[in-house]
């Protein structure tokens, strides 16, 4: 195993830090605009735990800047952290203690087509997802990704993008050709594919290899799927209808040659928890602008067909009806009907907000390779459509707004696998080193809570957890995790569930290249981070931590009231869907989602 230095992880004030060369902006410990520019996604959920306190965040402007904040940890035995869009879920993208964070979100902003047909594109890692979405379709281009606008390409390429097109093109990753990386020793060097370096860099462990500055990426053009057809429709929340929906998924996991043409996805939202008198850590922190964007207790759904053998191919209406039939009455947004190009689309899979609650969350994200037949006979469409029911209070009195009692659920469901998905097929070439690339479905619950509901919101997951990880288990037997949904704070001591073996060795062949190319830890900036010695796991009275009150200003007198008023009359998640449905938009208030969600 490596030997790679544990990190300082102690949180100090420390302000003998000087950088008086920098081009960028320095901001350190201490300095007034501090807590606005250390915060990023994960900061309201793991503030607590120690791990979002850089010494000093430093603004890079360049290449110069890059090297230059590598050369000082370097010397002065410190680490650095690498922040692009920081939207890593366990804050890893931040540290603490002596260490600095390198933010690059400024920093690497040129794209450039290789060639005249637009085939190839070389570019820089600072773009948010929606942007680079955008600057692809100009030229009717288009490529997989995720699913959050705000993400940065420079995490996302390492974290590999899953996200609407997984059956049908694969993970982002699949497309990089090759990128260009800043490595410990002050190089920059274009990596391709072979190189130990980009079996690494893509699944292996992001920000522990190097800063990355760049890809060239392949993408692919609208007029080869000429035919192309998705459907975007909300409908209201029930529990029947969720279930309704995961049996079709089911079915289609169980056609184990289902056509990689098609790939559906289930997204469950309860509604946004407004209430006038709050402002939370979210709600004063946040840099992407003002969010005031509702919806109702709500189920949506993504359904796409690529056409992927191009215009002799005709479409065949059957799977997306299904679908329909069992959904019912919803707000149909992007209509199979019509033929709608493929870049557009990918427009359309993406969600317009920064955070789906201003509230800290407790994340879960499990990926299963269960076939159709063990997932019926472990009941699984009941047992998660139970779990979704059971963490919030689905429904809404109309004098008060919506009711906290329960979390706030932001659930989804995708399937990724069988024979022809591009998804699992991508992951045999082995050139990238993420991990499950045999998964069927995967399956995130998302809990977002106020300081009260702390507790209860654990207990919430603790359940959700037996779903995985022994032969009885309804979703999977074996406990497998994504980097890209992750939820440990301690990767190392975790490795077993985000790393499989394929290849043979996978981590241990990881640990080494992390070795031969930072063998003094410059890029062990935390624990989430490969390679690192497990810890005797402390006493923690099962993990649950006291939290102060970074999630609103709730009292206890507030808790109550809003317990009294889960006993009164409700509108059912039914009646304020349609009661949502029909609200205008109106200066000065509340947006509902759908007048902003377009490509
Ligand atoms: C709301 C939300 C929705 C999401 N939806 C999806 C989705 O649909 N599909 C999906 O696949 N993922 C999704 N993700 C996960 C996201 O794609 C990954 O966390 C991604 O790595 C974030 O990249 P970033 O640059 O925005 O974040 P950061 O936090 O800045 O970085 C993420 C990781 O990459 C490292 N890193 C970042 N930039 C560099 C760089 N230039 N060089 C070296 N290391 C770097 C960081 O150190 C960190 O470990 C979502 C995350 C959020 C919060």
């Amino acid at each position: 195993m490596a030997d790679i230095p544990i990190p300082e992880i102690v949180s100090e004030i420390n302000n003998k830090h000087q950088f008086p060369e920098f081009k960028g902006k320095v901001i350190k410990r201490g300095d007034v605009d501090y807590d606005a520019q250390s915060y990023q996604y994960a900061s309201s959920s793991h503030l607590e735990d120690g791990i979002i306190q850089p010494a000093a965040i430093i603004k890079a402007a360049d290449d110069s800047d890059v090297i230059k904040a590598i050369k000082y940890a370097s010397e002065n035995k410190i680490a650095v952290a690498v922040r692009t869009g920081g939207h890593q879920y366990s804050g890893a993208s931040s540290t603490s203690g002596k260490n600095i964070q390198l933010d690059l979100s400024q920093t690497y902003k040129d794209f450039d087509w290789d060639d005249e047909n637009c085939t190839s594109v070389t570019l820089g890692v600072s773009f948010p997802l929606g942007e680079f979405n955008a600057k692809l379709r100009e030229k009717n281009r288009f490529v997989p990704h995720g699913q959050c606008q705000y993400v940065n390409l420079g995490g996302h390429i390492q974290t590999g993008g899953y996200g609407q097109l997984a059956r049908s093109f694969g993970l982002f990753s699949d497309h990089v050709k090759k990128f260009r990386i800043i490595t410990a020793d002050g190089q920059v060097r274009w990596v391709a594919q072979g190189e130990d370096l980009f079996f690494a860099v893509l699944g292996g462990s992001p920000g522990n290899f190097g800063v990355l500055t760049h890809a060239t990426l392949n993408v692919f053009r609208d007029q080869d799927y000429p035919n192309s057809r998705g459907l975007r429709a909300a409908y209201p929340y029930d529990r029947q209808r969720l279930k309704d929906l995961l049996d079709v998924m089911v079915e289609m996991v169980e056609d184990e040659n289902f056509p990689a043409d098609y790939d559906y996805c289930i997204t469950v939202l309860s509604e946004p928890p407004f209430r006038t008198f709050e402002l939370t850590y979210d709600m004063a922190h946040r840099k992407e602008g003002q969010q005031m964007v509702a919806w109702p207790p709500m189920i949506v759904v993504f359904a796409q067909w690529a056409n992927l053998q191009g215009e002799k191919q005709t479409y065949n209406p059957d799977f997306f009806n299904k679908i329909k039939q069992v959904a019912g009455k919803g707000l149909v947004q992007v209509s199979d009907k019509e033929h709608t190009p493929m870049s557009t689309l990918t427009g359309h899979w993406i969600v317009p907000i920064s955070r789906e609650f201003e509230l800290p969350y407790i994340k879960r994200t499990y990926s299963s390779n269960s076939n159709s037949q063990r997932l019926k006979e472990h009941k699984w469409t009941d047992w998660i459509s139970d779990r979704i029911e059971d963490g919030r209070n689905w429904n809404y009195d109309k004098t008060s707004g919506p009711i906290d009692v329960g979390c706030n659920v932001a659930a989804q469901i995708q399937h990724f696998g069988g024979n022809n998905s591009r998804f699992n097929q991508n992951g045999k070439r082995n050139t990238a080193s993420f991990s499950w690339r045999d998964a069927n479905i995967l399956c995130t619950v998302d809990a977002f809570y106020h300081s009260y509901q702390y507790e209860q919101t654990i207990e919430w997951q603790k359940k959700n957890d037996e779903g995985v990880g022994k032969p009885e288990a309804a979703f999977c037997e074996h406990d497998r995790r994504v980097l890209w949904g992750s939820y440990d704070l301690d990767l190392s001591a975790s490795h077993q569930y985000y790393y499989d073996q394929n290849p043979e060795g996978k981590y241990e062949r990881l640990c080494k290249i992390k070795q031969k190319y930072d063998p003094s830890g410059v890029f062990t900036p935390n624990r989430f981070c490969i390679g690192l010695p497990v810890p005797v796991p402390a006493d923690s009275k099962d993990g649950i931590k006291k939290r102060i009150k970074l999630s609103g200003s709730e009292t206890a007198k507030e808790r109550a009231a809003a317990i009294e008023l889960a006993k009164v009359p409700q509108l059912s998640a039914e009646d304020r869907f349609w009661e949502m449905a029909s609200t205008e938009r109106e200066l000065g208030k509340t947006v509902p989602l759908w007048n902003i969600w377009r490509a």
